[in-house]
């Protein structure tokens, strides 16, 4: 009957696996993150396989904790750009989620470390080189 197609792309049924892994716009977002971080995996099939994958490739805690940002981020503005689209006929532009990923994870890893001294051009530019000298400045003793 196909009643329950894609918010996204109306392409395949609309299930999470779909809508936050296998739908085009949101595998492209998700290589654009990876690619961004310069990290390099493969999809798998299932949300947790891909999460795992994610997280063997990033062997410092100090970049995990800013990757659950980008995760939360990612699932975070693709719900919304969903729901705009269906119920205010937003149209979405995958260019534009993206910043929004970038910018939403930048507060959120902001927030979490009191110590965060980057702006969002710097989390931009370099966001392993930022979470790295965050870290480094956490563990050091205060003067
Ligand atoms: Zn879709």
């Amino acid at each position: 009957m196909g009643e329950c197609r894609c918010g996204i792309c109306n392409e395949d049924e609309e299930d999470s696996t779909h809508m936050f892994l296998k739908c085009k716009m949101v595998r492209w977002l998700w290589k654009a993150c990876a690619k961004w971080w310069g990290i390099n995996v493969t999809l798998q099939e299932e949300c947790w396989n891909t999460f795992q994958n994610f997280e063997r490739e990033l062997k410092e805690a100090s970049l995990r904790d800013g990757w659950d940002c980008i995760w939360n981020a990612l699932v975070w503005t693709v719900w919304l750009a969903r729901n705009q689209k269906i119920f205010q006929g937003k149209k979405i532009d995958a260019g534009k989620l993206f910043e929004l990923i970038q910018m939403r994870s930048f507060f959120w890893v902001k927030s979490k470390n009191d110590r965060y001294a980057f702006n969002l051009v710097n989390w931009i530019m370099n966001p392993v080189a930022c979470l790295r000298e965050c870290y480094s400045k956490r563990r050091a003793p205060i003067n």
